[in-house]
């Protein structure tokens, strides 16, 4: 789909308009020559409610053009504007119309450019398509998206800003919504080679042998069960070459099948289990993007990625494994394998990436669902500073995060009997799942800088609806991203 800024609405035609208003801002919304639009405001059919999305056609020069208010509520700020163009767009997508144009007359505010960033990000993000695997391919949905607005720089800017974002989305969205027998480890290490093949990101990939010899033992142990080789991707930027000392490391979970192990999942839960890597593949994808923009950042990206499958050759509940930290681990839950090798790329980035702050994305608990829904993810810190980064991130991006508390009675529940500690509160009814598996994580993060995001509740959409397909949601590509841009110059 083509995206672009016009100045005026008269230059084409148009299959349809997106019109977002604010509620009670109808009646301030001077478009004289659409007689229907002032039925519309004369019979009260629109009040502008958030959510509120109405439709009617109107026939100009013998051509059809189809119009869409979609209600931004009273007060309404970027994640309002996301939403309602979001729900217009989508719309447009299904009936196929060629060209949309969005006007922003109805907004009772001027039009900023991070408006605008938004608005275009809703059409842009609703275009996405994962028709692959089907006899024929799914309906285009619009070719030619154009934004009336002022042809200042800021908006062009916002409007670039808009595509590369939704540009990574899509990136991470893709990997995500390959089947797992297609995205295996080495599958996924090729994808972040050839995504980040010709930038200055540098990619290196160990098979079992190397990472072995580099220490990521617990990691290993994950990935024994299956036939699968697993992969440490280690994905180096530096856009920053003058401070080397500040480097974040940037860690997703990439178990690119998750069956639970001998901990089994019911088969209900393992049907969506390839999106297990979704954390690697926000990594990649804001790394990506990162690097689009010339960001002057230093990151490293790690995911070490396996399948965690059940065989003759898998780990089993009562094995006490050994960690990069040199702490064992005693397995009690095969299925609360995330964090091990978590555990391990955490280690991993302290010891030979020289990071001074750790993000780490996964998909890691059920527990997270239960409790922030499907459309916030948690947030875990042991720092406030680093926490702020991520919040302000969120603002900026619409990716919803939530602070829960690490509680040290809650670390208690993985004491061992035999090991540090165990890696799941299996056995144990205190609940806050969510929380033993970010304390795990952070039992070795330990005094470095740290936030951990469980993104459990929000990687995979059971519904098409707002900028969300049904799959992959890419969640917190842009998030990770925003961050990133908030860490220039720090
Ligand atoms: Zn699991």
């Amino acid at each position: 789909m083509k995206a672009d800024l016009i100045q005026n609405l008269e230059d084409r035609s148009w299959d349809g308009i997106v019109l977002p208003v604010a509620k009670g801002a109808l009646k301030d919304l001077a478009l004289p020559e659409i007689g229907e639009l002032e039925a519309v405001r004369r019979q009260g059919a629109f009040a502008g409610n958030q959510g509120e999305l109405y439709q009617f056609t109107t026939l100009q020069d013998g051509k059809l053009c189809r119009w869409f208010l979609a209600g931004l509520g009273e007060t309404w700020g970027l994640e309002e504007m996301l939403e309602s163009c979001a729900a217009a767009w989508r719309q447009c997508h299904e009936l196929g119309l060629e060209r949309v144009c969005a006007v922003f007359s109805g907004l009772g505010a001027p039009l900023t450019p991070a408006l605008l960033q938004k608005a275009a990000e809703a059409a842009l993000l609703t275009a996405y398509r994962f028709d692959k695997y089907k006899p024929e391919p799914e309906k285009p949905g619009v070719q030619e998206a154009a934004f009336l607005c002022g042809g200042e720089e800021t908006f062009r800017t916002a409007l670039r800003d808009a595509e590369l974002g939704a540009r990574a989305v899509c990136l991470a969205r893709d990997l995500i919504n390959e089947p797992p027998n297609v995205m295996t480890p080495v599958c996924l290490a090729d994808s972040a080679r050839e995504i980040l093949a010709g930038t200055p990101v540098k990619v290196r990939v160990y098979g079992r042998e190397e990472t072995a010899q580099i220490g990521l033992t617990a990691f290993l142990e994950v990935g024994k069960g299956s036939l699968q080789e697993p992969m440490l991707i280690v994905m180096e930027y530096t856009g920053d070459p003058a401070r080397p000392e500040r480097r974040l490391g940037l860690i997703g979970k990439g178990l690119t099948y998750d069956s639970g192990g001998y901990s089994l999942q019911s088969s209900e839960f393992m049907e969506t289990m390839q999106h297990d890597m979704s954390g690697g593949a926000a990594v990649i994808a804001a790394l990506w993007a990162a690097q689009a923009r010339g960001l002057a950042v230093n990151v490293t990206g790690i995911i070490a990625a396996c399948e965690n499958k059940l065989s003759a050759s898998a780990y089993v509940p009562g094995d006490v494994i050994r960690s990069m930290s040199g702490r064992y681990i005693e397995v009690n839950n095969t299925d609360a394998e995330g964090r091990i090798t978590l555990a391990d790329a955490v280690t991993y980035a302290k010891q030979c990436c020289g990071v001074d702050r750790i993000v780490d994305i996964a998909t890691l608990t059920d527990g997270i669902q239960t409790a922030l829904g499907d459309r916030r993810c948690g947030l875990f810190t042991n720092s406030r500073t680093l926490a702020g980064r991520v919040e302000e991130a969120a603002l900026a991006s619409c990716e919803r995060v939530w602070e829960l508390p690490c509680d040290e009675n809650l670390r208690r529940v993985l004491d061992s009997r035999v090991a540090s500690l165990k890696n799941s509160a299996m056995g144990s009814s205190v609940g806050g799942y969510a929380t033993v598996g970010a304390m795990f994580i952070k039992e070795f993060a330990e005094d470095t800088p740290w936030v951990h995001l469980d993104i459990g509740g929000t990687a995979w959409s059971r519904a098409c609806e707002g900028i969300y397909t049904k799959g992959g949601v890419g969640f917190g590509v842009r998030l990770l991203y925003e961050m990133l841009r908030g860490m220039e110059g720090e």
